[in-house]
């Protein structure tokens, strides 16, 4: 750094010096030649500082001041180094710090962040099958039977209201609604023979009930019953039934009429469609004292199913409804007042 230090001693003039000093003691090599030189010339008995000597002492006495000055410099590049280490070691401490480095209770404050994060991760999409959008709605009684080719009523009112057709406008606003929606419908006939392995998320039979005058108070209300006699999709036809009873009774406000007979449980559609499938059968209510409602109001009692068809499917678990006091069944009511005109 210091470059001036490497020149040398400069020539020494022989001339008398004007000048008369005393060499310090302690002045170090440089000032042996002045006094050599000096005492060669044999002028004076005085040691004498020639100028030349003098320029290079005030010399050696800047560079000494600007020692003095340095330790500022030399501060600042300590700094320096220090903060160039302390970068250093951070990097290789961030390296090397474990994941149990903050505290419990950080972590704890960091959590709801963490949860907010994955719960905006978007879903994975997962291939939904072709039959887990597609619903099956039997018309019940529609369409010829096989072995007549010709269509069966159902149950028929003494002025001719027949089931079938109650059942046919309910359907088909079933059907509406749930494609509505985007699903794929099939309005099937009573004994279509699409039925036959029929694969679906669910089937549902749409009935209504008889018209009889029953001599007994309570002939209203409506049902719904699952297959009885399989168990390849119990857990599914059971949800599907409180399904439907819950909401079906929501919509339309009717109750529900305990009694089930076997036309409903052992449904001949239950042993022709896939076994995985889930099904049900509703009986709408009573044609004779539910009227009414079965058929100046169809699309009150299909938004009753479609809403009991969409708990379902978006998989709810509803509340079942309380047990009910058993009604007698159809067979064991006392006779029917007689009403012409029934089947
Ligand atoms: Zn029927």
């Amino acid at each position: 750094m210091h470059k001036a230090a490497d020149q040398g001693p400069l020539p020494i003039p022989v001339e008398a010096p004007d000048e008369s000093v005393a060499a310090p003691a302690g002045q170090g090599a440089s000032a042996a030649p002045v006094i050599q030189a000096t005492a060669a010339g044999g002028a004076s008995a005085a040691i004498q500082e020639d100028p030349a000597a003098a320029r290079a002492r005030r010399r050696r006495e800047r560079r000494a001041r600007a020692r003095h000055a340095s330790p500022l410099l030399n501060m600042i590049q300590s700094l320096m180094v220090v903060a160039a280490a302390a970068a250093l070691i951070a990097t290789i401490f961030t390296f090397w710090t474990p994941a149990s480095f903050l505290s419990d209770e950080t972590r704890e404050g960091l959590r709801p962040a963490y949860a907010t994060l994955s719960a905006q991760s978007p879903p994975t999409p997962i291939p939904t099958p072709i039959w887990m959008r597609r619903i099956g709605i039997v018309s019940g009684h529609w369409g010829p039977h096989p072995s007549t080719g010709r269509s069966d009523p159902g149950a028929v009112c003494p002025d001719g209201l027949t089931e079938a057709e109650v059942n046919r406008n309910v359907a088909q606003l079933v059907v509406q609604a749930l494609s509505r929606r985007g699903y794929d419908v099939d309005l099937l006939d009573e004994w279509d023979p699409r039925l036959d392995g029929y694969q679906a998320s669910v089937l549902l039979s749409i009935h209504a009930d008889s018209c009889h005058q029953f001599n007994l108070p309570g002939a209203t209300g409506f049902k719904v019953a699952p297959p009885a006699s399989r168990t390849s999709a119990r857990a599914d036809d059971l949800r599907l039934r409180d399904c439907l009873l819950q909401r079906y009774q929501a919509v339309t406000n009717m109750p529900v009429h305990p009694s089930i007979t076997r036309d409903m449980t052992e449904y001949h559609s239950f042993n022709e469609i896939s076994e995985v499938t889930p099904a049900g059968i509703i009986e709408l209510g009573f044609l004779y004292e539910d009227r009414d409602l079965l058929e100046n109001r169809p699309d009150l009692l299909a938004e009753g199913i479609v809403q009991g068809l969409l708990c379902f499917l978006e998989q709810t678990v509803p509340t079942p409804l309380p047990e009910l006091t058993p009604w007698p069944t159809l067979e064991s009511t006392p006779t029917p007042l007689p009403s012409p005109g029934l089947s």
